[in-house]
């Protein structure tokens, strides 16, 4: 197998003493470096007023970590701006949220012509190059325009938008053509797949390639030809460590952090929801459909809470800030109107909580409420399926715009935007007999078991490997 070159916006350094950061994601494709040695490149995280000076480099194992400062000016166009104030929102259906501006749009393209410069001198002529998420749409075309020929791979963490959603961001055609010049684009989903496609399509740019056999078999996978060159595009979802999170779980139970939550609820059934501070999450209307469950079954009034946990995220971009207002002063009258002196409907922290005792409250939960608007995958809906007590599961009620939904047939689906419909799912999930619950449940586990990380990782590498093996011989790299 080639060297690989792993490109993303963060890198997930190991402590000193080598512990790698938690979550699947990086423990994967860590271990997918680890095998052959390569490099993980990418903002070091730091910034300044300067113009950023030379890379850092350390290593580890058979990894090589490069990373880069960037200047203060770098950070607020092209990730703050750009990345965070324009590409996420409008990927994830919100143009109302969308805050293009000229000044923001030349910082990300700045910093992706830094990064493919920075990356020049490590690239030998058979490595393998695999770029991470919408940050870094345009550095295959900024390498290839420096003369890269390597295969290049995308993966695209979040959702792909419809048609009408992306065209109506200024310089759309930069972002759809960006992506053109890798020779393998993963999408999380076949909604985004096909939603991608459409784009091209669409704009009158190209579409599936015909008689273009595909290199690799994926959940969903095309032949593209677009803009001149020939590339392949796949569905890819990501997992987690199922196993392991199952075993962190039933360990967790024991936690006193969790054994208190268990007193505490006195009996009580727990509906958890886990999500980052962040508009495409639900959070709201989530509170709403459970004001509504409450008062449609008012027999549960004192006998179920939600622990809602939102640690605050990117509290730099006013919408944020806004949202954390908005849940406060939501749950705040929910819990003043609906509440008891001796209970309190809805329990909510604005912290991050660690991943064990996380672990341990999913098994506790009797539903897991995951509810985003649009979410590219979704992994706490996994892993609240991963930490069920396989003889008395939980029951996941899960947004159908979740990529998750797509492979997680045993979930109750709703629709976040209908808070009678969500309330109505809560209410099935807390009544559904034990025998409902261990089939859909071990129907999702056998899902997440096959489809973990490290199967994403292999999977996604492996038609990286072959993404060349049938393209036309026009294929130009230019
Ligand atoms: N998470 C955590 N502690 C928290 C909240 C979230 O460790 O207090 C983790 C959670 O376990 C999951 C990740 O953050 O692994 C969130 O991933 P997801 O795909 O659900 O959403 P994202 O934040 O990436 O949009």
């Amino acid at each position: 197998m080639s060297r690989m070159i792993v490109v993303s916006n963060r890198v997930p350094l190991p402590d000193k003493d080598g512990k790698l950061p938690a979550g699947g994601l990086a423990v994967a494709v860590h271990a997918a470096l680890q095998e052959e040695g390569g490099i993980w490149f990418g903002w070091s995280g730091q910034s300044g007023e300067e113009e950023p000076g030379p890379v850092h480099r350390r290593s580890h194992g058979a990894i090589d970590y490069v990373l880069t400062d960037l200047s203060s000016r770098d950070v607020d166009e092209y990730y703050s701006g750009f990345a965070n104030r324009v590409l996420w929102p409008l990927f994830h259906c919100r143009i109302d949220l969308a805050e293009y501006s000229r000044r923001d749009k030349d910082g990300y393209f700045r910093v992706n012509r830094l990064f493919a410069d920075r990356l020049m001198p490590l690239i030998e002529p058979d490595d393998i190059i695999w770029v991470h998420d919408y940050h870094l749409i345009p550095l295959a075309a900024e390498l290839r325009r420096r003369g890269v020929k390597n295969r290049i791979g995308f993966f695209l963490h979040i959702p792909w938008p419809p048609a009408d959603i992306l065209f109506a961001m200024p310089i759309y055609d930069q972002i759809l053509k960006g992506l053109s010049s890798y020779d393998l684009v993963g999408f999380q989903t076949d909604h985004d797949l096909d939603n991608y496609i459409s784009c091209l399509i669409r704009e009158g740019v190209g579409g599936r390639a015909p008689n273009t056999p595909l290199a690799e078999a994926a959940p969903a996978a095309a032949a593209l030809r677009a803009y001149g060159r020939t590339f392949q595009a796949a569905t890819f979802p990501i997992g987690i460590e199922t196993a392991e999170f199952a075993r962190l779980a039933a360990q967790s139970e024991e936690m006193d952090e969790v054994q208190d939550v268990r007193r505490s609820m006195n009996g009580r059934d727990l509906i958890i929801g886990v999500d980052r501070l962040d508009y495409s999450k639900g959070i709201p209307e989530r509170i709403l459909a459970f004001e509504r469950f409450l008062e449609l079954n008012p027999d549960r009034s004192g006998h179920v809470t939600l622990l809602q946990i939102a640690p605050s995220s990117r509290s730099e971009v006013p919408e944020y800030r806004d949202m954390q207002a908005t849940v406060e002063s939501l749950a705040g009258r929910v819990n003043g109107t609906m509440g008891r002196i001796d209970w309190t409907p809805i329990r909510y922290i604005n912290q991050g909580v660690a991943r064990e005792a996380l672990a341990g409250l999913y098994r506790q939960a009797r539903v897991g409420l995951v509810t985003p608007l649009r979410d590219g995958m979704n992994l706490v809906a996994k892993e609240y399926v991963a930490a069920q007590d396989p003889d008395d599961p939980g029951v996941l009620v899960l947004s159908r715009f979740a990529g998750a939904a797509r492979g997680l047939r045993g979930a109750v689906l709703c629709n976040p935007h209908d808070s009678e419909q969500t309330a109505r799912a809560m209410e099935w999930a807390l009544t559904m007999t034990l025998e409902e619950r261990r089939s859909r449940w071990r129907d999702m586990m056998d899902y997440l078991l096959e489809h973990d990380i490290g199967s994403w990782c292999r999977s996604y590498l492996a038609a990286l490997s072959h993404s060349r093996d049938h393209a036309a011989p026009s294929q130009s790299d230019t």
